[in-house]
């Protein structure tokens, strides 16, 4: 890559998830140089093992290495000398850290462990930016929730999310490192995951309107949550790595909506009747907290940021994805 010395440089772990890729283009657009930490396993087929950046490849460097190796990420940040470091990489799907409890822990904690130490060995004047998560508050005592609402993590998730926001914390206080965490309620795109509820209902929707699928087998449609588009949330991560001091933030809507609904609205969208085609089973319940849902107050006072997008148009864009994406099949 060519650059020039006034040019920013970024260094960003997950830059393959939807977020990564998002926040990359972000960065491209105002004009840094973007580094990714890809795994190694990563190289072998490109443009199929990473759809979401493949439009990028010509314009960031990737950087091999995984979040269990010390050496390999101390070797990124050495190799890169980054002034902002995006720390996205995780197992983050929180149904997986039931079933794997010890990986998730372990890619999580040692992972964000192992990227601070580097950081601070090595360029402990870069900004640091910690993924933290609503999941933290578990089944919160307090309706919203901000930024002084307790954490009661219920799930290893949530838990190793608390663990990497306290040493984000403690290198913030301990070591005078510019380290903030950003507490960002459920953030979906065309880019989600599979797994998650709303690309499952989206990706579903769309394959029944095409005739491939016939039913959607969910949990909970009562289940609410509090659900921005991971676009508009990338802006506010940047924005948090600009301010004079660091401080961390919750970022969400602060509006609540069902499965229920995403699941009327997405179906409606192909002139479809939801009740027609998904059915609610047990075996995909688990204990959702009733109301997890944020205050961006903060973030609007000291990022000039609020969401947006509205949900309706964030199911759509979504829907409308899928439904080129399937026919395209
Ligand atoms: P995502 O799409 O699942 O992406 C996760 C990224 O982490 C991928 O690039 C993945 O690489 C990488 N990764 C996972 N394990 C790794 C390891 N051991 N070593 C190196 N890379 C590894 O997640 P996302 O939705 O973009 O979320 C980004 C971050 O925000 C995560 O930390 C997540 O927990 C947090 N977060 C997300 C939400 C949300 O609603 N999306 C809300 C709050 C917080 P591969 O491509 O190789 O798998």
């Amino acid at each position: 890559m060519i650059h020039s010395p006034q040019q920013k440089r970024a260094f960003i772990t997950g830059i393959t998830g939807q977020d990564g890729s998002y926040l990359a283009e972000l960065l491209l657009s105002k004009g840094y140089l973007v580094y990714g930490l890809v795994r190694r396993v990563a190289f072998e087929d490109e443009a199929h093992r990473m759809p979401r950046i493949a439009h990028l490849l010509d314009r960031i460097e990737l950087i091999p290495g995984s979040l269990e190796s010390f050496p390999s990420l101390y070797g990124a940040i050495r190799k890169t000398q980054p002034d902002e470091v995006y720390h996205l990489a995780a197992q983050s799907y929180v149904s997986t850290s039931f079933d794997d409890e010890f990986s998730t822990l372990n890619a999580n904690i040692n992972g964000t462990h192992n990227m601070l130490a580097a950081c601070r060995d090595l360029a402990p004047q870069a900004r640091f930016y910690f993924a933290a998560t609503s999941e933290m508050f578990g089944r919160p005592t307090q309706v919203p929730q901000d930024e002084s609402t307790p954490f009661l993590p219920s799930s290893a998730y949530g838990i190793s999310k608390v663990a990497g926001f306290h040493l984000t914390k403690n290198y913030r206080e301990t070591y005078g490192i510019f380290a903030c965490s950003g507490i960002l309620y459920n953030h979906e795109s065309p880019r989600r995951g599979f797994e998650f509820v709303t690309r499952k209902i989206t990706s579903h929707a769309a394959m029944i309107k095409h005739g491939v699928k016939k039913q959607l087998e969910l949990g909970n449609l009562d289940a609410r949550r509090d659900w921005g588009h991971a676009r508009e949330y990338m802006e506010a991560v940047w924005a948090m790595l600009q301010q004079k001091q660091p401080k961390d933030y919750v970022i969400c809507t602060g509006r609540l909506h069902s499965v229920r609904e995403f699941c009327r609205t997405a179906f409606e969208r192909l002139g479809l009747d939801y009740r027609e085609h998904v059915v609610s089973s047990d075996k995909f319940f688990r204990t959702d907290p009733e109301q997890l849902v944020g205050n961006p107050a903060l973030a609007t006072k000291d990022l000039g940021w609020h969401s947006r997008v509205s949900f309706q148009d964030l199911v759509y864009e979504m829907v409308d994805h899928d439904l080129a994406y399937y026919k395209a099949k």
